[in-house]
């Protein structure tokens, strides 16, 4: 709740589009049927797009549950499969959920972005293995899918080197171009947090849509709170503790958003003349 209220709180001041995700775990937790109310709600009474992506879905079953409580998108990860069967139960999920929902949007993912948006141990340098342009192309073709989710110098979490500010996650924005120009699809950076900011405007330039910012969040938000708990030891009344943290955290999105390129939408006049029509939610 203390997420969705930041998000959309930012999106308000900066005038973005949004997209509010939810991995399986904030499902399990949250109820998805009940995340999807929430967003709902509060999209009726906005003036920006809000939108809702299943993150992360691991199974069929998952993501049909998704798609049944109204979730705009989901994000169908087998990326730790074999590539053929990466295709196979993508293709599966395509089908299953476009049957439900023929406007839903679908991701797929191919390559080793790592997982959990959380700090990690090491120097966050590790060779992995990233999406080639042929091999994007031939899994857009294959699956059927509106967005991919490649590899390109992402990964999931930050290392404490990189919380600390003293070290930045490098895109290879070359590969971006590629593989953009290969499939032709709308594109999502996963695992954002802590990379380089002139790496982030470059990548949206070359092609990718969605920019997925988690762990700068979840690092706010835990500092956030502990200097709220500190500030009034007695304090028991969740709003007033929370209300801080919610401001910390929009903060975060808020300076994301706009590096991303957030404006007034298309028809006012700042937006007049450029690209901004193909320009996805970012969130
Ligand atoms: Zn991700």
């Amino acid at each position: 709740m203390v997420f969705v209220k930041a998000v959309v709180a930012a999106a308000e001041q900066v005038e973005a589009p949004v997209l509010i995700g939810a991995s399986e775990g904030e499902r399990r937790f949250f109820g998805t049927p009940e995340v999807a109310a929430v967003v709902r709600s509060l999209r009726e009474r906005g003036e920006r797009p809000i939108f809702l992506n299943a993150d992360h879905t691991h199974s069929l079953e998952s993501a049909v549950e998704a798609a049944k409580a109204g979730f705009d998108a989901v994000v169908i990860d087998f990326s730790k499969l074999p590539f053929d069967e990466n295709v196979r139960r993508t293709r599966e999920v395509v089908e299953a959920v476009r049957a439900i929902d023929g406007d839903i949007i679908v991701e797929g993912e191919i390559g080793d972005i790592g997982s959990g948006s959380r700090i990690h141990e090491g120097a966050g340098n590790e060779p992995r293995h990233l999406t080639t342009a042929d091999e994007a192309r031939r899994f857009v073709d294959a699956t059927g899918i509106d967005v991919l989710a490649p590899a390109v110098g992402n990964r999931h979490g930050m290392v404490a080197g990189m919380v600390r500010g003293e070290t930045k996650k490098r895109l290879d924005v070359g590969r971006i171009a590629e593989i953009k120009e290969a499939t032709g699809v709308f594109l999502t950076l996963h695992g954002a947090s802590g990379t380089d900011d002139e790496d982030l405007r470059r990548a949206i330039v070359a092609g990718i849509n969605i920019v997925h910012i988690n762990t700068e969040m979840r690092v706010a938000w835990r500092n956030a709170l502990e200097a709220s708990l500190a500030r009034a030891p007695g304090e028991v009344v969740p709003y007033d503790i929370l209300s801080p943290v919610v401001a910390a955290v929009q903060q975060i999105v808020q300076s994301r958003l706009r590096l991303f390129g957030a404006r007034p939408p298309i028809g006012t006049a700042a937006a007049a003349g450029d690209a901004a029509s193909d320009r996805a939610p970012a969130g």
